[in-house]
């Protein structure tokens, strides 16, 4: 086991200042820390294609998270704090087969929010009573219309059944006497969805538990988004408290890293080589902690690309929420 020893490193850089980092010696233990907020990604596979999903840029192989390895991961998360564990990155979670396992053994070892991101067009009877079972905290609903769109051809056709299975699963939580999983409806901010989210905010406020209005990421740099300001670059919270486990056992710190050349770049290792706690208190990821309050943000190639930074800075600047 790597264990974080302290040392001491020497920083000053505006941006840690800013995120009031001491500027002098300070203590590596206080940054290099068991990541709090886990992604698990059960497949990359999705049946939508989005023109906003970056998912189509990936050159990674399509896949599935084997069940013995999803245990495994959270067998190894099992004796760390962990505020919220995401069954998503970037495929459709309800496609694969067990799902509804994967939240009822997480949450069985303790996991304390399970949650996960779905296009909701599989769900079901079978799947919404599951899941409300399984024990899962909350599910986000990624709509991102209210209308037939024109940005994904599949979801015209399955648009109009949507609301109702999403009414569904309300009324199934309802029938079974549970509060959860929380629903939290969400539309993406952009262009093509600009005029329709006044009627979405209205259409699900007091129907679902909260309606979530969210900005266009640009996923690591992948997507062109409109510029944000501040533009003076600062660390990104992410590598300090988030850690991602892709569906084949690659562990990146990269929240949105999509592998998109080809080279495993982003990712600090495997876990048929290493534990967790092996990759996430190791010295790759210690070296880009660092390397972040040092204010060298080019070390990771995708980090100095992307400008989501900005909205990860600051989580409720990442969502306008509407709270019902
Ligand atoms: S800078 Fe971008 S890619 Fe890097 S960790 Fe932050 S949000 Fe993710």
């Amino acid at each position: 086991m790597i264990s974080p020893t302290g040392a001491t490193i020497t920083a000053g850089t505006a941006g840690c200042g800013s995120l009031r980092i001491p500027r002098n010696n300070y203590k590596m233990s206080q940054f290099l820390h068991f990541p709090t907020v886990i992604y698990i990604e059960p497949t990359n596979d999705c049946n939508l294609s989005c023109i906003m999903c970056p998912r189509k840029k990936s050159s990674k192989a399509v896949g599935y998270m084997p069940f013995k390895l999803f245990r495994r991961v959270i067998d190894q998360l099992a004796g760390h704090d962990i505020a919220q564990l995401s069954l998503h990155l970037t495929g459709e979670p309800l496609l694969h087969p067990q799902i509804i396992d994967m939240v009822h053994y997480a949450k069985r070892s303790g996991m304390r929010h399970v949650r996960f991101a779905t296009n909701a067009t599989l769900l079901d009877d079978d799947l919404a009573r599951g899941l409300i079972e399984s024990g899962l905290d909350s599910l986000t609903v990624s709509m991102d219309t209210t209308t037939a769109a024109k940005y994904c051809p599949q979801r015209e056709k399955l648009f109009e059944e949507l609301d109702s299975k999403i009414l569904r699963l309300i009324e199934l939580r309802h029938q079974l006497g549970m509060e959860t999983p929380k629903v939290d409806m969400q539309i993406i901010r952009m262009n093509s969805t600009e005029r329709m989210i006044a009627d979405f905010v209205s259409r699900w406020q007091g129907v679902a538990d909260r309606v979530t209005v969210k900005p266009l990421l640009s996923w690591a740099g992948l997507i062109n988004v409109p510029q944000k300001s501040p533009t003076r670059r600062l660390i990104c919270m992410n590598h300090l408290t988030q850690g991602v486990v892709q569906w084949n056992g690659d562990v990146s710190s990269y929240c949105l890293y999509i592998d998109h050349q080809g080279d495993s770049a982003g990712i600090i290792d495997n876990l048929a080589h290493s534990s967790l706690e092996e990759i996430f208190l190791g010295a790759k990821r210690r070296a880009i902690i660092v390397a972040q309050l040092k204010g060298n943000y080019d070390v990771v190639p995708h980090c100095k690309r992307c400008p989501d930074w900005n909205d990860y800075l600051n989580g409720v600047k990442l969502k306008e929420k509407s709270e019902l």
